[in-house]
């Protein structure tokens, strides 16, 4: 009961590439670089099992950004025709590659470093990939013409990815799509549907993702101006509830939330997010336990996994890891109470 998992990034440490940033730029180069990402990735997994959390991931130290990441190793997508643009709804802007060609993977994109994960730790894996939606909103397109057929192109690229991952040994394949908190209609109308194109017939289970994004400042500007209710998650939630997705990892830890809206996500397992990695401050063991018992009252217990928010790379590494302790004491503490 109340198995501990992470939405999936953590800081990387400072030899491996520049800290407390996004797009953060590698520190080192060629071999050097690879051996660097699987040492960072080992590292990252001991961290995680010393914390206590029970589904680990690699820590997402393999790539700069988790668009980024996947997309640098796809065929028809020219970083070198990089344009700045607005994303998230222009929530902030950012230097994004152009789309000139079919798009089509050259190889595994992640199976470097899921393969070093799975080989250093006994405890289930976790594996996070960018969601259809939230890739075609972190890119510009001068070839499909059409956000849905490209977002269909970008989902089988993703499903040949996910088979590949389960295949090593991953437990769980995350999309992560804060996206689905922005464009609300087009979820329920294409939204799902091309996610459960990417998750289709993956032979382990498949999670989404849907957070109010890292703890950076455009992400706290935004979330300042969104009322004193945020309800995006009930636009959605029905749809998804309705989905073959397996899991839903939601932002509940200091969020404006109401926590009923998990009533709404019936027969599927909620990752809490009860861990906030916008605020340094570390959460109390028994703060984490309060958010438990408020989600308790509309999500059974054995479908309860108490998470982080979103991932954590651009934050400090020893809060980060302060703040994983926090939250695997949090649900040692639920644990006890409901013994
Ligand atoms: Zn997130």
């Amino acid at each position: 009961m109340f198995e501990t998992t992470i939405a999936g990034s953590l800081p990387k440490p400072s030899w491996l590439a520049a800290p407390q940033m996004l797009w953060a730029p590698w520190q080192l180069a060629g071999d050097a670089l690879v051996e660097a990402k699987r040492d960072a990735t080992i590292l990252m997994v001991k961290l995680q099992e010393d914390a206590g959390i029970d589904v680990v991931t690699d820590g997402e130290q393999a790539r700069q950004h988790f668009v980024h990441g996947f997309l640098e190793q796809i065929e028809g997508v020219d970083f070198t025709r990089r344009i700045t643009m607005g994303i998230r709804n222009n929530r902030y802007e950012v230097q994004v590659p152009t789309v000139v060609g079919p798009v089509r993977r050259r190889g595994s994109v992640h199976s470097f470093e899921a393969a070093i994960a799975r080989e250093h730790t006994q405890r289930r894996l976790k594996f996070t990939l960018p969601g259809p939606m939230t890739i075609v909103d972190t890119l510009a397109d001068a070839h499909y013409g059409d956000r849905t057929a490209l977002a269909m192109a970008f989902a089988d690229l993703l499903n040949e990815e996910a088979r590949e991952l389960a295949a090593i040994g991953v437990d769980v394949i995350q999309f992560d799509e804060p996206a689905f908190n922005v464009y609300m209609e087009a979820v329920t109308a294409w939204g799902i549907p091309v996610l459960e194109r990417a998750a289709a017939g993956v032979a382990c289970k498949t999670a989404v993702h849907i957070c109010y994004g890292y703890g950076i400042k455009a992400n706290i500007d935004w979330k300042a101006g969104l009322g004193a209710e945020w309800r995006q998650y009930e636009a959605i939630f029905p749809a998804l509830a309705a989905s073959r997705i397996d899991q839903v990892s939601v932002e509940c830890a200091g969020s404006k939330v109401p926590i009923e809206l998990l009533g709404l996500l019936a027969g599927k397992d909620v990752l809490l997010g009860a861990v906030d990695v916008a605020r340094e401050e570390v959460e109390t063991p028994e703060e984490v336990a309060a958010t438990i018992e408020r989600a308790l009252r509309f999500v059974p217990a054995e479908r309860l996994f108490p998470c982080t928010n979103c991932g954590m790379a651009p934050m400090r590494k020893d809060i980060a890891i302060l703040k994983l302790r926090a939250l695997a004491a949090g649900a040692e503490m639920m644990r006890n109470r409901l013994g």
